[in-house]
Order: C-alpha cells, then sequence, then structure tokens
C-alpha cells in the first residue's frame, strides 16, 4: 500500500467544516486505489493564537517536512488583527517550502451562474499558473528619502530625467521594484507545460505587459519562449490587459495561462469571478517538495458555525491536491462527482448559497456517494 501523509490545516471560521468535506471526498476518491491517505490534524489558526499566543510552533515546518501535502481551509478572524495570521502562517508556509508555483483552475460548472453569455453552453475550463516569488511582491524600494532618492538620481543620470516633471519638482516619492531571474522564469515555465501537457494542450499562453514595462516582461518573454521550446511546447505571448478583454469576452477559448506574480494574482480573480465565484473556486500551491492546497474563499466568520457554508471549493481544492501528488484518477473522480451532483441535484439540494437549502455536511456527503 502507497501511502500518502496530509497535513489537515481547519484553520478558522468555516474553514474546518469545509475542510472535512474535502477529506471525505479525498478518501472516497483513493478508495481501492493502492493508495491510502493518511490524515494529521494541526489546530493552527486564530483559536491556536489566542489560547498560546503562539502563530505557528517552532517545530511547525520541520513537522510539515514529513508529509506529503498540506490541506487547509482558510486562516483569519476578525479578533486577531488582520494579516498577523495570514502572513505568519500561509506566506511563512509558502517560503518555507518554496511554493513557487501558484495554480488556480477555473471551470464553469452546471448551475453556477457564469455572467457572461454563451459561456455556459461552450464551457469553461482554464488553468492559471501564477509565478509566486517574484515580480513585485519581493517588497524591494522605499519612499521618501534614503535609498530610493539614490536609485532615482542615478535614473536621471542614466536615463536624462531631468526635464520629467514628476521627478524635478522636489514631490515625495514612492518606487517598487519587480525581479525577474532566469532560473524562477525557467522553472514555472517547465510547470505550466507539464501541467498543460497532462490537459492535452500543444500550447501555453503567457501573458505580460512587455511593450510598456520592457525590461522586467521582455525577459520573461524570452526565457519563457525558450524553456517552452525545450519543453517542446508551443507558447503564445498577449499583453495581460488585451488578455483581461478577451476573457471576459470569449473564456472558452482559454486553456492554460502562464503569468508572473502580480498580473497572475488579478487574473485569477478575474477568472473566479468569470466562473461563478467563490463557492467553486479551488487554488494551491507547490514547490518541487510539499504543496499547500486550499479554497480561495476566507474564513467567513459570518456564516461560521450554521452548517451553511458550500464545501465545492474546498472538495476541488482537494482533487487539485490528489493531481499534484500524482493521481490524476482520483483527482477526476472528484471533478466529476462535484459535475454530477450539481447536474442532478434538484434546486432545494443545491448548497444555499446558490438558492437551495443543503447543508456543508449534506453536499459533502452527495459528493463523496456519487464518487
Ligand atoms: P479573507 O480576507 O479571509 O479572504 P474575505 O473578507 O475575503 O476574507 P470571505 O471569508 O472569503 O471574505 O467571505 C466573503 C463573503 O463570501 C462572506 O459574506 C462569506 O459569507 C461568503 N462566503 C465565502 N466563502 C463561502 C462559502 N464557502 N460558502 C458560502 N459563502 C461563502
Ligand atoms: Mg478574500
Amino acid at each position: 500500500m502507497n501511502v500518502k501523509t496530509i497535513a489537515q490545516i481547519g484553520g478558522d471560521g468555516i474553514g474546518p467544516e469545509v475542510v472535512k468535506q474535502g477529506r471525505k471526498a479525498a478518501d472516497a476518491a483513493m478508495a481501492g486505489s493502492g493508495t491510502e491517505l493518511r490524515w494529521r490534524e494541526f489546530p493552527w489558526g486564530a483559536g491556536h493564537y489566542r489560547s498560546t499566543g503562539e502563530i505557528l510552533p517552532e517545530n511547525a515546518v520541520e513537522e510539515l517536512s514529513h508529509c506529503d501535502s498540506i490541506y487547509l481551509g482558510a486562516i483569519g478572524d476578525p479578533s486577531v488583527k488582520p494579516g498577523v495570521l495570514e502572513r505568519g502562517i500561509l506566506l511563512t508556509l509558502r517560503f518555507a517550502f518554496d511554493m513557487y508555483v501558484n495554480l488556480r483552475p477555473a471551470r464553469a460548472f452546471p448551475k453556477v451562474p457564469i455572467p457572461i453569455e454563451g459561456a455556459a453552453e461552450k464551457g469553461i475550463d482554464l488553468l492559471v499558473v501564477r509565478e509566486n516569488t517574484e515580480d513585485l511582491y519581493m517588497g524591494l524600494g522605499g519612499t521618501g528619502d534614503g535609498e530610493i532618492d539614490q536609485i532615482i538620481e542615478a535614473k536621471r543620470g542614466l536615463y536624462n530625467l531631468t526635464g520629467h516633471v514628476s521627478m524635478s519638482t522636489g514631490h515625495r516619492m514612492a518606487l517598487q521594484m519587480g525581479i525577474a531571474t532566469e532560473p524562477a522564469v525557467r522553472r514555472i515555465t517547465a510547470t505550466a507545460c507539464g501541467y498543460a501537457r497532462g490537459r492535452g494542450e500543444r500550447s501555453i499562453l503567457l501573458a505580460t505587459k512587455a511593450n510598456a514595462m520592457p525590461h522586467l516582461y521582455g525577459f520573461w518573454e524570452e526565457i519563457a519562449a525558450d524553456e517552452a521550446k525545450g519543453q517542446g511546447m508551443a507558447m503564445e505571448t498577449m499583453n495581460v490587459d488585451a488578455m483581461c478583454y478577451h476573457a471576459v469576452r470569449r473564456p472558452w477559448e482559454f486553456g492554460t495561462i502562464l503569468c508572473p506574480n502580480l498580473f497572475g494574482d488579478i487574473v485569477s480573480d478575474l477568472f473566479a469571478g468569470i466562473t461563478g465565484g467563490l463557492g467553486v473556486a479551488a487554488g494551491g500551491n507547490q514547490g518541487d517538495g510539499i504543496g499547500m492546497f486550499e479554497p480561495i474563499h476566507g474564513s467567513a466568520p459570518d456564516i461560521a458555525g450554521t452548517d451553511s457554508a458550500n464545501p465545492l471549493a474546498a472538495i476541488l481544492s482537494a482533487s487539485l491536491m490528489l493531481r499534484s501528488l500524482g493521481e490524476g484518477k482520483g483527482a477526476t473522480a472528484i471533478e466529476r462527482a462535484v459535475e454530477t451532483f450539481l447536474n442532478e441535484s434538484d434546486q432545494d439540494r443545491l448548497p444555499k448559497e446558490m438558492g437551495g437549502q443543503a447543508g456543508t455536511e449534506e453536499i459533502g456527503d452527495s459528493v463523496a456517494s456519487i464518487i
């Protein structure tokens, strides 16, 4: 028996409620497959922080490094200053395990309202692969005096910007720098090519903005094109603004989309909106080692404990996790079961969020029984 150990972090609010349903689905999908999922539960989140004063124990990373994947509900609670737990847990783990890939699939599911005419019939099934470590997210820059002035002075000399109005009148200034390195662009491009291949596609689409930011994104285009070629995959490029325009008009034409960090962040939410929102939006972070999979929605404290959370996003995140563990068959079984559940359920058996009356647990049981 092949054993995969999953670290289960339910977290806060509806997190534990939806994670329980995803776990049920994953176990059902693995039954009889020759792979057994072994779950290890960790209590981290707002409750743990309030009772112990600790965000993550010192040995957290060491403990998790013995697991194959992390399955997470949601972190965040109104009683804790926004960002403290998110940074202290999610970002810590992302950096500790160098999870350089952010995966955001977007699919049109039956009965989930799609705000674009014709899209439900034509079908949307795409994957955004976002670089997770570089670009404008490295905290490089500053405001006001000091370092930044030196940079701007240097630029003035270089580009003869003394006549540039905004730089010559002594305003306060801010600078944020984006970075791209060849190894980072290569590894994310290779990942995108791998996923595209798995989806039966022959090309990937790179969304950047090389016309306006040639240093950063011209470099991206050059390296990504070379890497894709080496991977035997064709690559198209599109400016990200044009891509957004086409995305809301013809979302069914997209497959695997590769994006630098900032554009990936924005484009992922765009597609979550296009495909019907938080209830079905799954996500994952992945590196060469352990990955971390979670629904896109937050802890939704307003509905926690009321058995009304829609667990489908968490269930689909479990599917994404199985795929990353090489369990593609199980992953597909979960996706199909969610589709069947939505297709075959009468209105009142649907999630409350979709106008139905089914509770969280009831939906989880229905999906698991279909698998
Ligand atoms: P965070 O900062 O943690 O992302 P947020 O403020 O973005 O939190 P969410 O927790 O994602 O908010 O919730 C936004 C709204 O969507 C809330 O009203 C919440 O009740 C609703 N919501 C989120 N997830 C679900 C779900 N799985 N089922 C039903 N409703 C949900
Ligand atoms: Mg949010």
